[in-house]
């Protein structure tokens, strides 16, 4: 008993070790180097044969599906531990394979369990490494005699479960926090901070240059006056779709700036460019046949609604345009928004369904692109 104590101290106090290393991680250091660091510390710290790291790919009521990320199995015991793999765990109606899991995650004290077949007894649980993108739960089998061990199981089980809960619930206010709940897009907290910091990327290299553009859903009140709300709410999930989907990757960000307006960044790019790109998309979403629904939400067979979009773009110059950059940061991203809601403006002046360039002196230039007048 003595000993078994001194063993549980020895590997809470281990464990307190790793949660110190695991919250230092490098943020930049690849998902692998993340990975196979904790793996094998809580493998040698935990007495485990076999270690396995599963991502939280979801958590939906009553089903817990966990992907196989990474496995240090030297014995190769378990044939559903495969990298890659994805494990439908029930959480009430158990899965008798992952009976284990199922019980270690959902009373946070049970850890010896015998998987008859299996020889597996995972005391499981967890870690998030910062900045590698998910909730992730560690199981192990114990390789020790059980009954040595016994005694601090259920201690290191529940500090495992508390700290993997305390990090689910941040990444869920962090989620919260910055994005949009009903299109997924960036919140306008989130897509003027990136803004932000395509400002100061193009203050360092002013050569690359930069695109925003204002994105407003022409007469979309009349959408939830003659449709509903939920039709409207809908058009703008499938609107958030259009734009994520029409984007680069890396270079292009796109956040739902208010109501049904969407503001998007191109990085790299400049204005004139943008503004094809953006004529895409009108276009797009303009031949778009978006599934019609009744009041509480049924889709109506083989009916369908059409919309249009008018878009604002303007050209992103560091200091420039506010004649060499006395302004503040907030200033500046202000006054950039401003231009491309202004263009934004001439393009709903000008009949909506089209894109406008903003020009310094925007009723003299032809910058108005509208249906199909835009060359692409
Ligand atoms: P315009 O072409 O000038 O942009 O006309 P509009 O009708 O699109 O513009 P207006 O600003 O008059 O109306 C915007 C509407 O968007 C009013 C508001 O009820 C609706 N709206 C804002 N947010 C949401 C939302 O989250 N869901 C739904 N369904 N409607 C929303
Ligand atoms: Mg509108
Ligand atoms: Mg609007």
């Amino acid at each position: 008993m003595k000993k078994n104590e001194s063993d549980a101290k020895i590997i809470l106090n281990r464990l307190g070790k790793l949660s110190g290393f695991l919250n230092n991680l490098d943020a930049d250091a690849s998902n692998d180097d993340c990975f196979n660091y904790p793996l094998e510390i809580i493998q040698k710290t935990m007495m485990f044969d076999v270690s396995v790291l599963y991502k939280v790919s979801n958590l939906i009521e009553d089903r817990l599906i966990l992907e196989v990320v990474k496995v240090l199995d030297p014995k190769d015991l378990r044939m559903d531990l495969r990298e890659n793999r994805k494990l439908r765990l029930f959480l009430d109606a158990r899965d008798k394979r992952y009976v284990n899991e199922v019980n270690a995650f959902l009373n946070k004290n049970v850890s010896c369990l015998n998987v008859p077949g299996m020889g597996c007894d995972v005391i499981g649980y967890v870690f998030f490494p910062k900045e590698c993108g998910g909730a992730y739960l560690f199981g192990g089998d114990f390789f020790g005699k059980e009954s040595s061990v016994k005694d601090f199981e259920v201690s290191t089980v529940e500090i495992m479960c508390n700290f993997l809960s305390t990090l689910l619930l941040k990444t869920q206010f962090k989620h919260q926090a910055e994005y949009d709940a009903l299109t997924g897009l960036y919140n306008s907290r989130k897509i003027k901070e990136e803004l932000g910091r395509v400002l100061k990327r193009l203050e360092r290299k002013p050569v690359l240059s930069a695109s925003i553009v204002m994105g407003d859903i022409d007469f979309f009140k009349k959408i939830n006056d003659t449709y509903g709300h939920i039709q409207g709410d809908l058009v703008l999930k499938e609107v958030g779709k259009i734009l994520t989907l029409s984007m680069r990757e890396y270079f292009d960000t796109a956040g739902r700036y208010g109501g049904e307006e969407f503001l998007l960044i191109l990085d790299e790019i400049e204005g004139d460019h943008t503004v094809q790109i953006v004529e895409r998309i009108r276009k797009k979403i303009a031949a778009t046949r978006f599934a019609q629904v009744n009041r509480s939400g049924k889709i109506i067979e083989n009916q369908f609604i059409n919309i249009t979009m008018s878009f604002g773009v303007a050209q992103l110059n560091s200091g420039e345009s506010n004649g060499g950059g006395m302004a503040s940061a907030f200033e500046t991203l202000t006054e950039h928004i401003g231009r491309a809601d202004t263009a934004l403006y001439t393009s709903k002046e000008n009949g909506r369904n089209q894109t406008t360039l903003y020009k310094e002196k925007i009723k003299d230039a032809d910058i108005s692109h509208r249906g199909d007048q835009y060359p692409l």
